[in-house]
This record gives structure tokens, C-alpha cells and sequence, in this order.
């Protein structure tokens, strides 16, 4: 038994999907500008590496040995034309995108829609990367059915007025279970569900510039399309939040709750502290599975 001091320690210790850090800007997915925090962290970043070379250039020329050591840690770092290519990119999507993010349209992205929004140019910046961290990523291939057909999916509103799209054989049990916590006094919302690979993909665009462009470093925190439950049409993943919209503490009376509870809904946690497949605990990420539907007998007697 390992235990961790925050989801994200623990996610950057293994293979993570992205949720504890994800959630903590997706929170403000209808009302924060993301396009400003885009281009502050990217112009506070070349501020200051403009401020240290200056500072370097009067005192001395020796660089700082902290600055040196960083840099050359990460071995996938992407090119600073690469990286301000994908600010752009990820600044014109995030305008087209955002009409359909508060109906959580938006998550339905395909990658051929993706791929449509971007000039040829901007989807061949998208390809390489995509090709490149598939080819240095460790995230194995998740075995689940992926398909797009939007008449599978139905928008689920929570009380906070969130929308999500969840399968709609799915959607039932989701609301039941959020009730079934508020009756027991325990406060769930949810911070993400459904996502199509383009939106997944999205996400990885628009988290780069977060890592400074370290690819290794952000697929510890952000799952290949390939690799992320929340694509998968064949199950629903559930990330929960709580009622501030926060990613769930592990140990916390959320998870609690849910460890008693969601089983009765058809969840179950995908990854549990005590995963011996070399994956970090993710105590938010539900999946429900239609054979554990609280109405599977029903739903196989009406087929
Ligand atoms: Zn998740």
C-alpha cells in the first residue's frame, strides 16, 4: 500500500490520465479565458528568460546551474517554433470551440473535426507531435470500443449547470448516484465524462505550453486518445469533483462515499491505490459498465 500526499505526486510517479491537474483549469471551462492564460504563461516565460539573459549578460555569462539542470532533463521537449505553432493553433481552436463548450459539445470533438478546424499547415504541426509522443509514450493502447455515433451519447446537466455528455444507457444511473450522495449529505459534481479522441487531443495541445513543451512530462499527466478511458463508448468514465469542483482528495468522505456507494450505480474505480499494473491511484475516475447498470436485467430484457 502506497499512499500519496496529492493525486498529483501520485501521477507523476506512474501513468497518469491527466485529471488532477486537468481539473483545476477545466473547472473554468465556460468562463475563464483561456486564450489569456495561453499567452501570459507564454510571454511571463520569455519575460523572464529575456530578464535572466539580461541579468547574465551584465553580471557574468555563466547561466545559472539550476536554469542549465532543468533544461536539459527532459529529453522530449519540442522546439520553441513547434511550441508557439501550438499556441496559435491551440488559440484559433479554443475561439471555434468555445460557443460549444458550455453545452459540453465541445467534448465531442472528433479528430476529423479537429482536423477540419485547423489550416494544413496547423495539422501537420498537430500530426508530428501526435506521432511523436505516440511513439515515446509508455500508455498503453486501451481495448474498448470507440465509437463516435453522437446518437449514444445524451447531455447530462448537473446542479452546479455543468453539461456532459454521457452514454445515454448511462445517464440514469449518473443522476441516481448524484442524488443518492446529496441525500447522504455528500456533495459530488462531476469535473469531466465522454470525450472523443479529438477533444482528447485538444487537451494535449492545449496543456503543452503548461509544460513548457515537455512532451514525457505532460503524457505523465495527460493520456494518449489512445489511451484514455473517457474515449471509450463502451463504458462510461466518470471523472467526480467536489462541490467547489476540485479534484477529490484521496481519503476524503467524497471518495468514501463513493467506495460504498457507487457500486450500486455500476461503477467501479478504475485505478485503486492498490493497482499492481503500475498505474497511479486516481480516487475521481468512476467507470460504469453496462453489465453493473442497477438496470442491466431491464435494459437486456427491452433488447
Ligand atoms: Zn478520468
Amino acid at each position: 500500500m502506497v499512499s500519496f500526499s496529492s493525486p498529483a505526486k501520485s501521477l507523476s510517479k506512474t501513468r497518469g490520465t491527466g485529471e488532477a491537474v486537468m481539473y483545476r483549469f477545466l473547472q473554468f471551462d465556460k468562463s475563464f479565458p483561456l486564450r489569456s492564460v495561453l499567452l501570459v504563461s507564454r510571454h511571463l516565460t520569455m519575460a523572464l528568460a529575456l530578464l535572466t539573459s539580461l541579468v547574465m549578460g551584465c553580471e557574468a555569462s555563466q547561466p545559472s546551474p539550476d536554469i542549465t539542470l532543468e533544461v536539459s532533463s527532459c529529453t522530449s521537449r519540442v522546439d520553441a517554433r513547434t511550441l508557439d505553432a501550438v499556441a496559435a493553433l491551440v488559440y484559433d481552436l479554443d475561439s471555434l470551440l468555445e460557443p460549444r463548450m458550455a453545452s459540453g459539445e465541445a467534448s465531442l470533438l472528433t479528430i476529423p473535426e479537429l482536423q477540419h478546424l485547423l489550416s494544413d499547415e496547423q495539422w501537420e504541426v498537430v500530426a508530428g507531435l501526435l506521432d511523436r509522443a505516440n511513439t515515446i509514450s509508455e500508455q498503453e493502447p486501451l481495448s474498448c470500443d470507440r465509437t463516435e455515433d453522437r446518437d449514444r451519447f445524451v447531455a447530462l446537466t448537473t446542479d452546479q449547470g455543468r453539461s456532459f455528455f454521457v452514454l445515454t444507457d448511462a445517464r440514469a444511473d449518473v443522476q441516481q448516484l448524484l442524488a443518492a450522495a446529496t441525500a447522504d449529505n455528500v456533495v459530488l459534481t462531476i469535473a469531466s465524462a465522454h470525450r472523443n479522441a479529438g477533444y482528447q487531443l485538444f487537451l494535449l495541445l492545449f496543456y503543452l505550453a503548461q509544460y513548457d513543451g515537455c512532451l514525457e512530462e505532460e503524457l505523465e499527466l495527460i493520456a494518449l486518445p489512445r489511451a484514455s478511458e473517457h474515449v471509450c463508448s463502451d463504458r462510461q468514465a466518470i471523472d467526480f469533483a467536489t462541490a467547489e469542483g476540485t479534484t477529490l482528495p484521496e481519503g476524503g468522505r467524497e471518495v468514501a462515499w463513493l467506495t460504498e456507494h457507487a457500486a450500486d450505480f455500476g461503477f467501479t474505480l478504475t485505478y485503486p491505490t492498490t493497482s499492481d499494473a503500475g498505474i497511479g491511484s486516481e480516487p475521481w475516475h468512476w467507470c460504469w459498465h453496462p453489465a453493473n447498470s442497477s438496470s442491466a436485467s431491464n435494459q437486456l430484457d427491452e433488447e
